[in-house]
């Protein structure tokens, strides 16, 4: 869909109508706030002669009384629709949904979001939507890292869609939807030592990175992508990875045990070298099956013991490839 070069700001300050109601309101405990959920159907069209389409765009907020937010503005968008995350996440309209929103803020003296937060919330709907972020901590290492930095410029456009994207060297950046599942599965707990399989861009370990204040070590198998998740890592401050190129299937015996170890390729099995570095009371979480179809496999080390406790299908990987790998 391309409506960025058919709708311009003039006449989109003549939308014909826009309007809010209140669905509903949540109060999430953990982050300390009260959520209301707005809905808003706002009319448009992407070309002069068409007519114009109507869309509901869910809206999250956390600031202001109801009536403000239903008389001037709204915070944080919510599009549980590709389509409504695809209109919501158009410039043009983000800069007309920032206006109302700026008006809120300069009365309350809130910092005011930017377009890449606005993109960044619908993505986060969406996983929510989809079942797959559940967890506030989870979310919240998500929303401080920003994935438009991790991934290459000519798809900057594409970094807040739910979907995986090339990096180099005909890899993948996961889907940010699998990296959330991915995440929650790991239970990472506040000074856990990480080991990464397949370092990619750099946005996985990164988010794991601020869930822990232990180290995250990364491992990738080639060269030109660990100095691009190096690069990617320098321009989001990320403080606590370190990021090494080689056969991650041999795992990284040199800083053994580790409490959690994540696999972001697709094994046949899960390497022995890896089980053999998790330590004592660890979880080891890796997509394990065929080339073309894995089942995401959450393994726990206890007493020594090897102890599968979830599996769930459903998910492609690009390959594993080294010694004990495809
Ligand atoms: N976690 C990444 C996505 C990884 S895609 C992210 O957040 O973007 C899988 C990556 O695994 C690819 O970059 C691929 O080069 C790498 N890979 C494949 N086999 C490997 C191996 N044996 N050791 C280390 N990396 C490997």
């Amino acid at each position: 869909m391309q409506i960025l070069d058919v709708i311009d700001k003039s006449r989109l300050d003549r939308i014909p109508d826009k309007s809010v109601r209140l669905l509903s309101s949540a109060n999430y405990h953990e982050l300390g706030y009260t959520v209301f959920h707005v809905e808003l159907r706002l009319y448009y069209k992407r070309t002069q002669n068409e007519p114009y389409s109507i869309i509901t765009i869910f809206v999250e907020t956390n600031h202001g009384t109801i009536e403000q937010i239903l008389n001037e503005g709204y915070l944080g968008l919510h599009a549980l629709e590709e389509e409504a995350a695809y209109i919501t996440s158009h410039l043009v309209i983000s800069e007309l949904i920032m206006n109302s929103i700026k008006r809120l803020d300069d009365e309350r003296r809130t910092p005011m979001l930017n377009v890449i937060e606005l993109k960044q919330q619908n993505l986060i709907n969406i996983m929510k939507a989809k079942g797959f972020l559940k967890e506030w901590k989870v979310e919240r290492a998500i929303r401080i890292t920003p994935r438009h930095i991790f991934v290459p410029t000519e798809y900057i456009e594409h970094a807040y869609e739910d979907r995986p994207l090339p990096t180099k060297s005909l890899q993948t950046i996961s889907q940010p939807s699998v990296v959330a599942k991915m995440t929650q599965l790991l239970d990472v707990q506040e000074n856990n030592k990480i080991l990464e399989i397949g370092c990619g861009s750099g946005w996985q370990s990164a988010i794991l990175s601020k869930l822990t204040t232990g180290k995250v070590f990364s491992i990738e198998r080639i060269p030109e992508i660990v100095e691009f998740a190096k690069k990617n890592h320098r321009t989001a401050y990320i403080q606590n990875v370190e990021i090494l190129q080689g056969d991650g299937t041999l795992g990284l015996p040199v800083s053994a045990p580790f409490d959690r170890i994540i696999v972001t390729a697709a094994c046949k099995t899960v390497p022995e070298p890896l089980l053999a570095q998790l330590n004592d009371g660890g979880i080891l979480v890796a997509p394990v099956g065929e080339i073309f179809s894995q089942d995401m496999v959450v393994i726990q080390k206890l007493g020594g013991k090897f102890k599968e406790i979830k599996r769930e299908s459903g998910f492609i990987f690009a390959p594993l490839i080294g010694k004990f790998g495809f």
